[in-house]
């Protein structure tokens, strides 16, 4: 309860007596509890609200309480909510034949998280460099620094120390090279490795882009020495980056790659794609999940699908991006504050020259919910029905926050 930030919050003190109480540690919170939302907005227990550039850390694609999504979920509630992997529902098929038409994907696995469509991933390449070369080739290289999930090959995967420390010894099999850099990453390629397992952009590794080319010289590299090449679109696919997924706008394609995040508007879903040569690998009993597929999840996902395609979303999305793009340009122009711009479409982030925390506390007390993505970074990635009425409300906050020189003269 260390610091509530104004006074008079008693709904929210208490319910943050009760979770010390009873929830792990396993997250520094923020002090405020939400009750409510709708489009951009979310009411606290307090009756505050605030402009979401969060959305449940890039989930709510199609913000709170979207009529058609909600409509969606709350029909497929009254008819069916679980049955497993099992047997067929309608909505798990939708699902898949709508990703499958707008990916390079010819097969999907659905799953819960980020970090399952991962070990998905994993699995599936190991799987195929088992069948077609015996054991032995199983290594998966990807980068310092990246974040893939928190199981344990997930967490062996990722390129950050702080995810892992304390969990060692590490799950065999996980090499890691700069990211962003070719040659390095070619001289790190073994006869030992099976896979290259890569961002698109980082996404809490800082939001970064790479460097022009270096998704493009994977793709070559994963060709000369027959590797799978996965691209983990968790955060950075499903219209989060002004394209469907973000390695689109490099024109590169993966021979696999997982999504999660943004995928399902809310509710938890995870995919993992792959062309049928590469899916073929798993077989029945290779791989399972009990929730997965799901018929309210899967439901929910051909709504965020159909309206990112067919509704306009996608479009927009791109749109909002540019213009908040526009003004965190204009804004770094004025604020000593701010070192760089960073990102792509709606996935959006400051590289401060001081430490995110306070701006986040700040910017929470002028009504805006962000995010960190590392120390010193303050990420946004609002939902994607984000209005250029709201784009601007942020920016105003933001220049309140970082330029407040330019607002007081
Ligand atoms: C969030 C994230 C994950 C992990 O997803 P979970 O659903 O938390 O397991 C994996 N990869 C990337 C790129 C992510 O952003």
């Amino acid at each position: 309860m260390a610091n509530i930030p104004l006074v008079a919050r008693t709904v929210t003190a208490s319910l943050i007596a009760r979770a010390d109480r009873v929830l792990m540690h396993t997250y520094a919170r923020t002090p405020v509890a939400f009750v409510a939302g709708e489009g951009c907005r979310l009411t606290d227990a307090d009756g505050r609200t605030y402009l979401d550039l969060a959305a449940g850390v890039g989930v709510c694609s199609l913000g709170h309480g979207h009529p058609r999504l909600v409509q969606a979920l709350q029909n497929q509630v009254d008819r069916l909510i679980q049955v497993s992997n099992l047997y067929y529902t309608e909505p798990m098929i939708t699902a898949a034949e709508r990703l499958v038409a707008c990916s390079f994907g010819d097969r999907v696995f659905f799953c819960n998280s980020g970090a399952e469509a991962n070990e998905g991933a994993i699995k599936l390449a190991r799987k195929r460099s088992f069948d077609d070369h015996g054991p032995g080739r199983y290594r998966v290289l990807s980068f310092t620094p990246s974040f893939h999930g928190r199981t344990l090959a997930t967490l062996s995967a990722t390129g950050n120390e702080k995810i892992w420390h304390g969990f060692t010894p590490l799950v065999d099999g996980f090499d890691h090279a700069p990211y962003g850099d070719l040659a390095a990453t070619a001289a790190a390629v073994t006869d030992a490795h099976c896979a290259i397992l890569v961002e698109p952009i980082l996404g809490e590794s800082g939001v970064v882009v790479p460097p022009a080319g270096f998704l493009a010289g994977l793709r070559r590299l994963a060709d000369e020495r027959g590797l799978t090449l996965i691209f983990d679109c968790v955060q950075a696919g499903m219209g989060r980056t002004g394209k469907l997924f973000a390695y689109q706008h490099e024109g590169v394609v993966p021979d696999v790659m997982t999504l999660a995040k943004g995928l399902g508007g809310g509710p938890p879903i995870g995919a993992l794609l792959a062309t049928e040569e590469i899916a073929s690998h798993f077989t029945p009993g290779s791989h399972g999940s009990t929730f997965a597929a799901n018929p309210l999840v899967c439901a929910g996902a051909t709504v965020v699908l159909d309206e990112l395609l067919d509704g306009g979303v996608l479009e927009e999305a791109a749109e909002r991006g540019a213009r908040f793009r526009i003004g965190l340009e204009a804004l770094a122009a004025r604020s000593a504050r701010i070192v760089e711009v960073r990102g792509r479409g709606l996935m959006l982030a400051l590289l401060l020259d001081s430490p995110v925390a306070p701006v986040l506390d700040a910017l929470r007390a002028a009504g805006v919910i962000a995010l960190s993505a590392g120390p010193d970074v303050l990420r946004m990635l609002p939902p994607l029905i984000i209005s250029e009425a709201e784009v601007d409300e942020a920016l105003a906050a933001l220049e309140r926050v970082l330029c407040r020189d330019a607002v007081s003269g």
